[in-house]
């Protein structure tokens, strides 16, 4: 499956992607022959951190292109989220949609571990879609640039925790902003995608009292509802469900130009990444009145509990951290309306200031 629904990537938009990067590496693996991509955007603000995508693409110019876009994407993530981190991204191109196993994927997270070695830290590896932290210590071998491994292997293990407190934090931020109140006790929140954050995150506003719905297209999660006290609707139904908040944790692309249509919610904030199929639905929500947190801001725990580990920060630290992403949020949501544009655009402004500011203190 390609990630370029519209089409083959041609050089010229290749090209056209790579403006702007710092760096972009694409080899052939010497032991697996997968064309490995990375892509440093930016490495303004420090190394550049993304995780490892391994997929199958129709051609090798689809996931050079994915790596060259979401390099981009971290780089306004981390530095929105106040992270002193820059962009970047790997991928790593399976042979066949099956996931690659047995020793042509350890062949395959070697070549790709050569490869982040070869940019002498300016790349920092992670996992993401397709990769774990198992992958991360055959990864390990071949060089120290790579977070993200086993908690007994001395990583950070699983970021849902964290990622879960953050979108917490924007919720109150946002509820703050709207009803001039952060607490959730009461509010009518419906949680879409009860998994590793989802589950997580619906089981804190339990505890704090809000009037909690939780949707999944896994049968098996109605049993959460059931022992918190929850309500449970079909996922077709969730995006319209009437409530305070929504928080779709599930996939992406959860908000399109059909869907938009029926929200009946006052704010939109979750953990799922690119939850607009397409960024401009972000005027369209907020001339339906709706306030939206922008994604990458919210679920930037996760980035953090990586961060943490990069950066050798205690639990405190990291807590701390992630605490602070209601106050980003608040800034984001109070600049947006000062400036009359939508949270989105001010929250991409936010990360182009900090950027901008580190370009000039290093000229
Ligand atoms: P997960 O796979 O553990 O959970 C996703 C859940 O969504 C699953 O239970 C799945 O059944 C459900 N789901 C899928 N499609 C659905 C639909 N159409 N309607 C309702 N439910 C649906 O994933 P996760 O780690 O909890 O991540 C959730 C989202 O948050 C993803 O978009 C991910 O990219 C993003 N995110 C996660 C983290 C993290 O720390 N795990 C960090 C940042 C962002």
């Amino acid at each position: 499956m390609t990630h370029s629904p519209q089409g083959p990537v041609s050089a010229a938009r290749l090209a056209e992607l790579a403006r702007g990067h710092e760096d972009l590496r694409v080899v052939p693996g010497p032991r697996s022959g997968a064309t490995i991509a990375i892509a440093v955007h930016s490495t303004a603000l420090g190394p550049a951190l993304g995780g490892v995508r391994m997929w199958h693409y129709d051609a090798a110019a689809d996931g050079v292109a994915d790596a060259l876009r979401l390099a981009r994407a971290m780089t306004y993530k981390a530095a929105a989220a106040g992270l002193d981190l820059g962009g970047g991204k790997g991928v790593i191109c399976a042979p066949t949609p099956a996931r690659p196993g047995g020793e042509l994927r350890r062949r395959m997270l070697l070549d790709f571990g050569d490869a982040v070695e070869s940019l002498q830290g300016r790349y920092v590896t992670a996992e993401d879609v397709g990769t774990g932290a198992a992958d991360m210590v055959t990864i390990a071998e071949r060089t120290a640039h790579v977070v993200g491994l086993p908690a007994e292997r001395g990583g950070s293990g699983d970021p849902s925790p964290l990622t879960a407190r953050g979108v917490l934090a924007a919720i109150g931020a946002c509820l703050e902003h709207r009803f001039g109140e952060a607490a959730v006790s009461g509010v009518r929140i419906c949680v879409v995608g009860v998994g590793s954050v989802g589950s997580r995150l619906a089981r804190m506003l339990a505890a704090a009292g809000a009037e909690l719905t939780v949707s999944d297209i896994d049968p098996h999660r109605e049993a959460l509802a059931e022992e918190l006290g929850a309500r449970w609707v079909d996922p077709q139904e969730a995006i319209a469900a009437d409530c305070d908040v929504l928080a779709p944790c599930a996939l992406g692309g959860a908000i399109d130009a059909a869907t938009i249509e029926r929200l009946r919610c006052q704010i939109v904030c979750g953990s799922a990444n690119n939850v607009l199929a397409d960024e401009r639905l972000a005027g369209q929500l907020a001339q339906r009145g709706i306030l939206y947190a922008p994604d990458f801001i919210a679920n930037a725990g996760g980035l953090i509990n990586v961060c943490a580990e990069l950066q050798d920060l205690d639990d405190l630290e990291a807590l701390h951290l992630v605490d602070q992403i209601g106050s980003t949020v608040r800034r984001i949501l109070d600049a947006a309306d000062r400036k009359g544009v939508t949270p989105l655009v001010a929250a991409q402004e936010q990360a182009l200031e900090r950027l901008r500011a580190a370009t000039v203190a290093v000229a």
